[in-house]
């Protein structure tokens, strides 16, 4: 029987461990993880913070026992320390005992996923001052917010904007403060803006976005009370959260002597594998091979980490899988407004030297008669040498994402932006405009390389 180690229970991990069961695998399973808990949804924390979910237990996708009654073995609270591949085992130590025990196996997964970033900012071990990754975090966060007025948001990247969401639908007045330019820099510039302006108008008075201005301390006897910029502002609140960005959780497999690529994340092959034999790496600790810019980037997402994990299974089981990459497909929302993007945006599109053509169409996004019909904004990116779409943006308050997700279909098939244009979509005044707004930004596009 194969004896097959998991290191990380969130999502990756878990994947695995289901798909091996489902498998004919003649296998023994493993899963350590330093939590006391398995298998839950982090992307579902700002809407149970929130309030939108009561139960943080609704976030739980399998429970423990689901996994053990078909065969595996989960153990909670278990930290792995040491990756041995020359022997074929890791160290795990129990997180409240300490107790340090060494487990052989036949093939290892890395699936240790990653943590926020903690900036070193005066000050920043004061109370109430939180980072959100897991759900122990989720609830000190809703318990706190339940009792405030204020809050701020240390960074602009989609999870500060969901839990601006969530404080903002709560009543409390928020300050996000982002040190870049602009909120979200996935987006291209001018996207940005659009959305940064949009939440403003949308938000009462109750928000403000403040850009180019980084925080440099926190103020308060043993909570914190108040927050300075360097441009010295000072910001009174009653609670902190710092969304900065995270960083893999890659140090086992440094030590061990695993290649690491872009970011400190692990490289894997097509097939999950590592550079150590037997060794596999799935889900927010491994980077991504970007299938539009042919280049490694890490791109830590959810939506990945579980087609990884599925890859990873079927390799370790015996059989055969390959990821082609990934496009960096993303969504999110503010009360209502959906800000989506596949692919590359044109800053990034031509830093890796495209010639970028490129055209935004803001359209109804059903006939414009119909009651429910509502603007959203597509930018559609092309290469002007081969013509080939490089990557979409879709923004506003009707249906973006469904665009969105067509051009990801688009660019994974390598279709030209001759091709795209002639999609056969649905059309129907609920659901759409007889020439869709995507198919609109292509035609404008295709107008300006033809000269028509
Ligand atoms: C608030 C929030 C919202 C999000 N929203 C979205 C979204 O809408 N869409 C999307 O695609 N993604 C979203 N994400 C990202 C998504 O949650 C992650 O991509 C996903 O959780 C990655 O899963 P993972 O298993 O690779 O890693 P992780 O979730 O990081 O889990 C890794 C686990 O391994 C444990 N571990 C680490 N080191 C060790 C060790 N040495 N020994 C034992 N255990 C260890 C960790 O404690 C953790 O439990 C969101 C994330 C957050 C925090």
């Amino acid at each position: 029987m194969k004896k097959i180690v998991i290191i990380g229970g969130v999502a990756a991990g878990p994947k695995i461990t289901a798909k091996l069961l489902r498998s004919d695998c003649d296998c023994q399973i493993d899963l350590y993880t330093d939590e006391k808990l398995i298998s839950y949804s982090a992307c579902g924390l700002p809407y149970f913070i929130e309030g939108l979910i009561e139960d943080p237990n609704r976030l739980i996708v399998r429970k423990p026992e689901q996994f053990e009654e078909k065969g595996a073995n989960i153990h909670l609270g278990k930290r792995c320390i040491k990756i041995l591949p020359d022997e074929h085992a890791v160290l795990i130590q129990d997180v409240d005992t300490k107790e340090i025990e060494k487990v052989n196996y036949d093939k290892l997964a890395i699936c240790t996923g990653a943590r926020p970033i903690v900036p070193s900012i005066e000050n920043i071990e004061l109370k109430n001052i939180f980072t959100l990754r897991t759900i122990d975090d989720g609830i000190k966060i809703r318990e706190k917010l339940r009792h405030s007025k204020k809050a701020v948001i240390v960074g602009g990247g989609y999870i500060g904007i969901e839990l601006l969401e969530a404080f903002y639908l709560n009543g409390l007045d928020v300050h996000m403060i982002e040190m870049n330019e602009h909120i979200l820099p996935i987006f291209d510039p001018e996207i940005s803006d659009i959305i940064k302006n949009e939440i403003i108008k949308m938000s009462n008075g109750k928000v403000r976005i403040i850009t180019n201005d980084a925080v440099v301390s926190f103020l308060g006897e043993d909570k914190v009370e108040k927050v300075v910029t360097s441009k010295g502002e000072v910001i009174d609140t009653d609670f902190v959260v710092i969304a900065v960005g995270v960083t893999p959780n890659t140090e086992i497999a440094k030590d061990a002597g695993i290649e690491l690529g872009v970011s400190n994340a692990i490289r894997v092959n097509n097939r999950m594998q590592t550079s150590a034999t037997d060794i596999y790496a799935a889900g927010d600790c491994i980077e991504n091979f970007h299938l539009v810019s042919r280049n490694y980037a890490w791109i830590p997402l959810g939506s990945s980490a579980n087609k990884e994990g599925r890859c990873a299974a079927i390799n370790i089981a015996g059989g055969y899988d390959a990821l082609p990459g990934v496009l960096g497909s993303a969504v999110t929302r503010y009360n209502g407004f959906t800000m989506s993007l596949t692919g590359l945006t044109e800053t990034e599109a031509k830093k890796f030297g495209f010639d970028v053509i490129s055209s935004t169409m803001t359209k109804k996004d059903k006939a414009g008669y119909m009651p429910e019909a509502e603007n959203i904004t597509i930018k559609l990116v092309v290469d002007k040498r081969s013509r080939k779409i490089l990557g979409a943006q879709g923004i506003g308050s009707g249906d973006a994402d469904k665009r969105i997700n067509t051009v990801a279909s688009a660019i994974q098939a390598e279709q030209t932006v001759d091709d795209f244009l002639h999609l056969d979509m649905t059309y129907a005044p609920p659901y759409s405009t007889a020439v869709d707004p995507l198919l609109s930004a292509a035609l404008v596009i295709n107008n300006q390389i033809y000269k028509i």
